[in-house]
């Protein structure tokens, strides 16, 4: 932690960047690394490949986020949050990871151990919770802004203070938030309480998918490029619906598969697909996830797989999860 710090307060130009399709942490931990940065007199630009969902579009300073980069040779750092490594901030991978100090801050078990300086602690709720800590050391006064924003990366990242990450960090920083003016129940109707009426439909076709393989230890669901485009919807759109396949009794291994997940352009077959896996703790999905070439955390990760049919990846996955 200390030389990040050091590094932190010396660089002049930073890129701060989070991975693709982010989720609240990843949002949240950018908008706030990047505020504590420039109250520091730094040049900061924050960084996302992707589209920020609709639910995160409440969050003050959002509007910071840019999706493109002249030049990111002109950065002397790039702090890259929540990220186990470093292709997944998207195309830009090999353009960020040649910026001089690369610093990796991130919570995953599966974290590779990339860039010159890492502040990685696998106990941390959310990345939200080690930008935190870095901004108390830092000596920054926490704003409203910044608040809002590491507040939702914990509240998201801890699947509203119920999974397994879940800490006594999440409950204390959560509680100074509020101090600072966060209103909890305006996050909650933000990211949960408002949904269009065609994700509702979505969600009514992505349960009609779901199937027990394994004695029932294990559901899978599916979201396909089709039922989208009947509903209108958008792939983040289904963000959250694995919990519905999850909670099913007896079930330890959740597994989402969602053609076309990351919204780029269909490959060979059927690809490519993004797949989510939730544990209830006895599996370790981390270790599924690495096998494809992903990651995460043992009760959450996921990866990305390009040209492959449906069932093909049902096999694959259910041959790799068979120890249950
Ligand atoms: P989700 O299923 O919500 O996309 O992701 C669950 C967890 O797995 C998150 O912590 C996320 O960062 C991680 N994860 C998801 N997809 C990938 C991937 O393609 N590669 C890696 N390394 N981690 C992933
Ligand atoms: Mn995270």
């Amino acid at each position: 932690m200390k030389s990040t710090l050091m590094h932190l307060k010396s660089c002049r130009r930073a890129l701060v960047a989070s991975h693709v399709n982010p989720d609240g942490d990843a949002i949240g931990s950018l908008i706030a690394m990047g505020l504590a940065l420039k109250s520091l007199g730094k040049e900061v630009t924050m960084y996302n490949e992707s589209a920020i969902p609709a639910v995160y579009q409440f969050l003050p300073a959002i509007d910071r986020i840019v999706s493109r980069v002249a030049d990111f040779s002109a950065y002397d750092t790039a702090v890259i949050l929540d990220c186990g490594n470093l292709d997944r901030v998207g195309e830009a991978g090999s353009a960020i990871g040649a910026i001089g100090t690369v610093v990796n801050i991130d919570h995953h078990v599966t974290n590779n151990g990339f860039g010159d300086l890492q502040y990685v602690d696998t106990e941390a709720c959310a990345s939200a919770e080690l930008v935190y800590r870095l901004i108390h050391e830092l000596g920054v006064t926490i704003s409203e802004a910044m608040a809002w924003s590491l507040y939702t990366g914990i509240l998201t990242d801890t699947g509203s203070f119920r999974f397994s990450n879940t800490n006594r960090a999440a409950f204390a920083i959560s509680e100074e938030m509020l101090t600072i003016g966060v209103d909890p129940w305006m996050v909650a109707q933000y990211v949960y309480g408002t949904y269009s009426l065609g994700r509702i439909k979505l969600l009514n076709l992505a349960l009609d998918t779901i199937e027990l393989a394994h004695d029932g230890k294990v559901s899978l669901m599916t979201v396909t490029r089709k039922m989208l485009e009947k509903t209108g919807t958008r792939p983040e759109d289904a963000d959250g619906m694995i919990n519905y396949a999850r909670g099913i009794e007896d079930v330890r291994l959740a597994v989402l598969i969602q053609q076309n997940g990351n919204g780029g352009p269909a490959a060979n077959g059927n690809g490519p697909y993004h797949v989510s896996l939730r544990s209830d703790g006895s599996v370790d999905a981390a270790a599924i996830a690495a096998a494809f070439g992903g990651g995460g955390h043992a009760s959450a990760a996921g990866f990305n797989v390009e040209a492959v049919s449906l069932a093909e990846l049902k096999a694959r996955i259910l041959e790799l999860a068979t120890d249950l």
